[in-house]
């Protein structure tokens, strides 16, 4: 079985999207296997956070060190798309994540949320998939 939820983004967002993947699961009424979610997109990141106000800040914050907004990227040369920091964010955090799940239930920590980041410089739509695996 193989979902697509698609959702509009702004940037700089991170969007919890654990309820979803949850609601994959348990639709597919299988009791353990794993669950990958995947985003088919160059420019946006699949991770885990603790889904709160602060840490919604810091990452941005902490990723414009890693890969400032203003700093001269080749690929912005290749496009003019201005977006050289997006890709390198993106394939620094990746674009899939896979979770067990056990009695329907994903086995995510207490304080652990599934997020989709959007990482590009304009709102987009975006489309991830959830595949049960087994
Ligand atoms: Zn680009």
């Amino acid at each position: 079985m193989l979902e697509k939820i698609t959702f509009k983004t702004k940037p700089d967002e991170i969007i919890d999207i654990t309820d979803k993947v949850q609601s994959v699961v348990s639709k597919s009424k299988k009791d353990e296997g794993a669950v990958v979610v995947f985003v088919a997109h160059s420019t946006c990141a699949i991770t885990t956070i603790e889904y709160e106000p602060g840490l919604r800040k810091d990452m941005p914050s902490i990723l414009d060190k890693i890969a400032p907004k203003s700093a001269d990227y080749e690929h912005n040369k290749t496009w003019g798309d201005g977006n050289g920091y997006s890709h390198i964010r993106a394939s620094l955090i990746g674009p899939s994540l896979t979770v067990p799940f056990e009695h329907g239930e994903l086995c995510l920590g207490q304080w652990q949320q599934i997020v989709l980041m959007e990482l590009d410089t304009r709102p987009r739509e975006r489309t991830v998939l959830v595949k049960i695996t087994s």
